[in-house]
């Protein structure tokens, strides 16, 4: 199965039998991207990966 890099919009080969969650990297733009539908396929950043990671990375430290 394949979906749109997110990216760069090339096409991503995520295998056969593709899984929720799953990791694939863009052969194109190598950028990391997960599973997050299967029918039809779909991409997206990897939920510790989006682009307000600097708010995450704070409240992530202040819950230590
Ligand atoms: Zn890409």
């Amino acid at each position: 199965m394949k979906a749109n890099c997110i990216s760069c919009q090339e096409m991503v080969d995520a295998g056969n039998n593709p899984a929720l969650g799953e990791f694939v990297i863009c052969p194109k733009c190598t950028a990391h991207l997960e599973v997050i539908w299967l029918d039809p396929l779909e991409l997206d950043w990897p939920a510790d990966n989006y682009d307000y990671e600097d708010d995450y990375e704070r409240n992530y430290y202040d819950y230590q």
